[in-house]
């Protein structure tokens, strides 16, 4: 089913979510895609515990309570979010209209996308082994979509991260075994979920092994095993129906980079005023645009979502006048925030 909206925004990072504010302000509504399974892009993804310094009104705020203020502050428009899903395709229609598709099969039908995709979605590194590809989605897989498929399952978990490990300690009772293995004894998990899962590797539930892959083993064109190098260069086959890759995520522009838009190096380019790129209805803030002294900042993000909710609005509305109100003291942007009387 495709879906109608008057603006699509590709990315739930800072920017995509203020934007969704500025949008709506103004009466429009979104669609919010994302790669990543949460909100927040950078923010959640790379520095959650972070402090940031130079959110104004904010002498320090949390990266994730910084993602965590700004839900809070776009919950009047209702967005709807559709995560875990990649813009895989842009099409421009004649009517000026655009269609766009991801690569979880949704399809969406809009006559303004504002792309706030960062540095680009976050693709997970590879288990790097000639021809294991043939297995992606079936036995090797870099994101659980659905726990109960790993029921029963023979599973070897990769990685030292929080992901490898909060998967690893689910599965286990409800996987046949589950084996972490990870390159060395230090951790990037959180230490609790280290401790919870040694602990149920000392009563026998779970297997620990430092490594890494060195090659797999196959029968009747399934997956059937791992060889690990341990650090001793001690090799060891494993029994290995599912394999679960977290071996962390590095950023691409993918996609965005082929839909013939005008890039500076790897930015789109854009104008000051709108925020518009090289194709009229396409707009791109935070991360992602360029323009002469374009500084990668938050702030600069939100007032770049600002100015873009405006042109897209006329965009939209060529006959109407569009008013600048002070959410102070408007009363009827107050009634769109919920502000009691
Ligand atoms: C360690 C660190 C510290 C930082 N500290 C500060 C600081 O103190 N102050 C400051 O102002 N800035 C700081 N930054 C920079 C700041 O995080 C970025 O400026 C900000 O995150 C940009 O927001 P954004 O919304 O443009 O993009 P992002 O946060 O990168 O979010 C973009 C989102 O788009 C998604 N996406 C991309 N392409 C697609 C696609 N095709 N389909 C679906 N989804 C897609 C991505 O998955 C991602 O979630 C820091 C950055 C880092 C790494």
């Amino acid at each position: 089913m495709t879906i109608q909206t008057d603006v699509v925004i590709i990315g739930a990072g800072p920017c995509g979510l203020f934007q969704i504010f500025e949008l709506g302000l103004l009466d429009l509504h979104a669609q919010v895609i994302d790669a990543l399974p949460q909100v927040g892009g950078q923010c959640s993804e790379l520095y959650p515990d972070k402090p940031i310094y130079d959110i104004p009104g904010y002498p320090v705020v949390g990266a994730k309570e910084l993602i965590d203020r700004l839900l809070l502050q776009i919950k009047p428009f209702a967005p709807n979010f559709h995560l875990g899903q990649q813009i895989d395709s842009l099409q421009c229609l004649d009517d000026g209209s655009f269609r766009l598709t991801t690569d979880a099969g949704g399809e969406f039908h809009t006559r303004a996308v504002v792309i706030a995709g960062g540095v680009g979605s976050f693709q997970p590194v590879p288990l790097r082994l000639d021809g294991i590809e043939r297995f992606h989605d079936r036995q090797v897989f870099y994101h659980v979509r659905d726990p109960s498929q790993h029921h029963g399952r023979h599973v070897v978990v990769l990685g030292g991260g929080d992901s490898a490990l909060d998967w690893a300690l689910q599965l286990i009772g409800k996987a046949a075994s589950v084996t972490l293995i990870h390159r060395s004894a230090t951790f990037r998990a959180a230490p609790a979920s280290v401790t919870a899962f040694r602990e149920h590797t000392q009563a026998g539930h779970a297997r620990l092994l430092f490594g890494q892959v060195l090659a797999y083993q196959e029968g009747d064109g399934r997956l059937t095993g791992l060889q690990i190098q341990d650090l001793e260069r001690q090799c060891h086959d494993l029994e290995a129906e599912h394999v679960l890759v977290f071996y962390g995520l590095t950023p691409k522009l993918g996609p965005i980079a082929e839909w013939g838009l005008t890039l500076n190096k790897h930015q789109i380019e854009v104008d000051t005023e709108k925020f518009q790129t090289s194709v009229p209805g396409i707009y791109a803030v935070g991360d992602i645009n360029w323009y002469p002294g374009k500084k990668k900042l938050i702030l600069s993000g939100f007032h770049e979502a600002a100015l873009a909710a405006f042109a897209i609005k006329h965009q939209l509305f060529p006959d109407q006048k569009i008013h600048l109100q002070y959410t102070t003291t408007s009363p009827s942007v107050h009634k769109k925030l919920g502000v009691p009387d």
